[in-house]
């Protein structure tokens, strides 16, 4: 009797002790006896990928990032082999693979690896003997046998790639809560499950810091159009589907709201304002991998002009580097940096068609005293630049402001 296919993630929350991973082998075994073939992807125990990154600190802060994968690769090979022996004390044939054994090909950026194609052949043979597949997450190999890592919560975009890979009837991503929440359930309680969501909509929360699903799995997901179930590993209830359009009668303005803490400010005073100046600051940071978030370029005065940009907290050192040997080719002023800011986004494909968003936004900032240092728009989300410490108010009022605790 086969079902079909389907794919499931475990999240590190849900595999963080033997208790759990022990759990997640009842569940998988679960599925299994109902007559489902299943691919299960797994992240590293708990906080097993920080406490990696924090060793490789201690020994080289400036480790190459070739050796960082090949050091954080080990931590969801633990993961994979012990949910194998857990299936196999339940009396279920399972096998474990890492990325290179399934063939999860990748180009050589180390550290935010890209597939460049999956070769499914061992998948297909394993579950065609029956077992259960449990496959590494978040690693791929190149061509040259380099093992790679996909990005911090790359296990999503594994799992999504192995479900369109594999055409599977579901992929169901498992974590900590019980699906994609109005605004992150540990800061704001009030927060309620969204019951279905559009790829549009999780795809600017997920890159504003709703960190829930990694940003470029739904980038897969969206293209191929591939359903997304996220939902608890702690019970059996319906979490939020991911999916293509969401048709409701009266559209909400506001979906959601994102605060990403991890964001880090560099200003470049009096650059000299001529063509190219722009162009010759983003070419150097993005030919070194640094990923800019939001970009202001104030009006000139006197030829000259501030520009400030933020980037990821984790790259602020590389990137404030190389910002001040641009600065001094350039003959501009000072380089300045600023990791005391946070960004809070409000998100919703209905802001499309409605007016006075922001502006309603910028107010309700303003009564709670939060000044905004910087602005960025697209047209479902705006998101604004404040200081860190009134992050989680902001998250509140916004929330608040917006409905979106009823
Ligand atoms: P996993 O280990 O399962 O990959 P993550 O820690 O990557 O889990 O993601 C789950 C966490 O994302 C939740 O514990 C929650 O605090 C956080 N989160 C942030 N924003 C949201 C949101 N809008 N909805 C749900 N969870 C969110
Ligand atoms: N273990 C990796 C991380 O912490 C991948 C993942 O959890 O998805 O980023
Ligand atoms: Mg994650």
């Amino acid at each position: 009797m086969h079902k079909g296919l389907i794919v499931q993630k475990f999240g590190g929350s849900s595999v963080a002790n033997l208790g759990r991973i022990q759990r997640v082998a009842k569940r998988v075994v679960s599925y299994k006896k109902k007559g489902y073939d299943l691919v299960v992807v797994v992240s590293a125990l708990g906080d097993t990928t920080d406490e990696l990154i924090t060793l490789a600190n201690k020994i080289n802060a400036e480790a190459s990032e070739r050796e960082m994968d090949m050091l954080l690769s080990t931590g969801e090979q633990i993961s994979v082999a012990l949910l194998a022996m857990a299936i196999h004390k339940l009396g279920f044939e399972a096998i474990s693979f890492t990325g290179a054994q399934v063939g999860i090909i990748t180009d050589t950026n180390h550290t935010r690896a890209r597939i460049l194609k999956i070769n499914t052949e061992r998948i297909k043979e394993a579950l065609h003997k029956g077992r259960v597949v449990i496959v590494a997450g978040f690693q791929g190999v190149t061509l040259n046998q380099d093992i790679t890592t996909l990005g911090r919560g790359g296990s999503d975009l594994t799992a999504v790639a192995l479900a369109k890979e594999l055409n599977a009837r579901d992929c169901e991503i498992y974590t900590d809560v019980e699906g994609i929440f109005t605004t992150d359930p540990r800061i704001e309680p009030k927060a309620k499950k969204i019951k279905t969501i559009t790829y549009d909509e999780m795809l600017e929360m997920a890159s504003l810091g709703a960190q829930v699903m990694q940003a470029r799995s739904i980038e897969v997901a969206k293209k191929f159009n591939i359903p997304i179930h996220v939902r608890s590993s702690f019970n059996h209830k319906t979490g939020t589907r991911i999916i293509k359009e969401v048709k409701k009668m009266e559209e909400v303005v506001v979906t959601g709201v994102t605060l990403n803490k991890n964001t880090a400010k560099i200003t470049i005073c009096n650059v000299p304002d001529r063509p190219g100046v722009a162009a010759l600051i983003f070419k150097e940071l993005s030919g070194n991998g640094i990923n800019v978030e939001m970009i202001v370029q104030n009006v000139s005065r006197l030829r000259q002009t501030d520009i400030s940009f933020t980037v990821d907290s984790s790259s602020l050192a590389r990137a404030v580097k190389l910002t001040r040997n641009i600065a001094r080719k350039l003959k501009a002023g000072e380089v300045l940096e600023d990791n005391r800011i946070a960004c809070i986004s409000i998100v919703g494909v209905g802001m499309k068609s409605h007016h006075g968003v922001a502006a309603t936004m910028f107010s309700a900032l303003a009564t709670k005293r939060i000044n905004i240092e910087m602005i960025s728009t697209s047209d479902i989300s705006i998101s604004c630049i404040i200081e860190k410490k009134h992050a989680e108010i902001a998250v509140k009022t916004l929330h608040e402001k917006f409905g979106l605790a009823k």
